[in-house]
């Protein structure tokens, strides 16, 4: 049978479709720009002969009810989905599951409602995955629906890594607690690093880090959560794309008090304005890369201070696991940046990592050891797959 991967964000649905014989993607593709005068269609899938087909489209798609509808006359006419019978259940990306959500769920009223409570705590991601949800649920009403949480695989961290030290009402009454987020791609990195390991997860500790516009580092003790640096948004920890990561809060009331920022533009200087654009304007790290090599400071300093801010997770996760097997890079950065891996992980044969230069600047794509063959701990670099990891999470929730 088949399963679908849906990714419904405010303007965009991104969807995957999987055999879940051999987890071999039959079709994928997106519709974004939902809502403006011409969306754009794409898709790409395998044809009958094995080989792969791509196509484009613009045009006008009113919202996610006809976006979704879209994809399913798309995978209808190239015959990656001749029968909505086919769909072993409906995967969807959901941002924030709140203390609710410990595991992938299937989809009924509560967990609708449920959603829709968490909102406060994701109000830029949860309406539109949850609209995502509420179409597909119309559209295939006789197909089980499973939401997979960002943060169900943080829902294993102690309190004394997810408490904020601020008064216990906040966090009783309001929530205001660490949540952690891209727990499926972390979730999906640790299974592989088992693999590669040869280790049952469940005797791994590891420290993986997703680096991509977003970025967060997770502690993984025996194949669980127990430390991540995303908070209770996804504003805290490593330094980003577009956000600055740990920063002292006094900053807010000195900013808001002697430049009279409000809330908005607090939020817009944080979120969108700072990290890696903030040091250097720009966010893409291969550019960031060109400039520095041209001599631009402030590039240079932008990579720095993201290995400065690397290297002191990787310390810290590495004191509280007290024995780790091995450190994984992924996403964009991670998996293509030999730089920023070397300059994370330099200097610290004293805790047993000690990088391969050769392995690690190696032209290679594929999940893969660059660590030397002496290194008691392992530096993996492994592709992310959050949408495998939904599809697979989707079948199991629904067996
Ligand atoms: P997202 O969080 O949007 O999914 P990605 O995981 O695709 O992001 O990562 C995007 C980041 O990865 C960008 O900063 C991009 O510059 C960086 N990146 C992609 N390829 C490379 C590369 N070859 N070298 C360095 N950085 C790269």
């Amino acid at each position: 049978m088949k399963v679908l991967v849906l990714n419904s964000g405010s303007s965009s649905i991104k969807f995957q479709l999987f055999s879940d014989d051999d987890w071999t993607v039959l079709a994928s593709g997106s519709v974004t720009r939902i809502g403006e005068a011409q969306a754009r269609i794409e898709r790409s899938w395998v044809d009958t002969h094995g080989e792969l087909q791509t196509a484009k489209d613009s045009l006008a798609v009113s919202g996610h009810r006809d976006g979704l509808e879209r994809i399913i006359a798309g995978l209808q006419e190239c015959g990656s989905l001749a029968d909505l019978s086919e769909l072993r259940a409906v995967g969807h990306r959901v941002v924030h599951g709140g203390e609710a959500f410990h595991a992938p769920t299937v989809v009924d009223d509560d967990v609708v409602e449920v959603v829709r409570r968490m909102i406060p705590l994701a109000p830029l991601h949860n309406p539109a995955n949850l609209d995502g949800i509420l179409v597909a649920r119309e559209l295939f009403p006789d197909v089980p629906q499973v939401a997979v949480f960002d943060t169900a695989f943080h829902q294993t961290m102690p309190r004394t890594s997810y408490r904020y030290a601020i008064p216990e009402y906040l966090y009783r009454e309001h929530r205001v607690r660490r949540y952690g987020f891209h727990g499926t791609s972390h979730h999906y990195v640790a299974k592989r690093a088992a693999a590669m390991l040869r280790k049952p997860l469940e005797h791994c500790n590891l420290i993986t880090l997703h680096l991509g516009n977003g970025a967060s580092a997770t502690a993984v003790r025996d194949g669980t959560s127990v430390d991540t640096s995303m908070g209770m948004t996804p504003l805290e920890g490593l330094i980003m794309g577009t956000r600055c990561g740990d920063i002292d809060p006094a900053i807010h009331f000195y900013l808001s008090k002697n430049l009279g920022f409000d809330n908005q533009t607090l939020d817009d200087l944080l979120n969108r304005q700072s990290g890696l654009v903030g040091i250097c304007g720009v966010n893409d790290m291969r550019e960031i890369h060109r400039l520095a090599e041209q001599g631009d400071e402030n590039a240079e300093l932008a990579i720095g201070m993201t290995c400065h801010r690397l290297k002191k997770y990787i310390g810290g996760y590495y004191a509280e696991l007290g024995r780790v097997d091995a450190v994984v890079f992924t996403g964009g950065i991670g998996e293509n940046d030999a730089e920023v891996r070397a300059r994370s992980c330099g200097g610290l044969t004293g805790l047993g990592i000690a990088l391969d230069e050769t392995r690690n600047s190696a032209d290679d794509s594929g999940e893969r050891v660059v660590s030397r063959p002496e290194s008691p701990v392992k530096v993996l670099v492994i592709p992310t797959n959050e949408e495998l990891e939904i599809a697979r999470q989707a079948v199991e929730a629904v067996a």
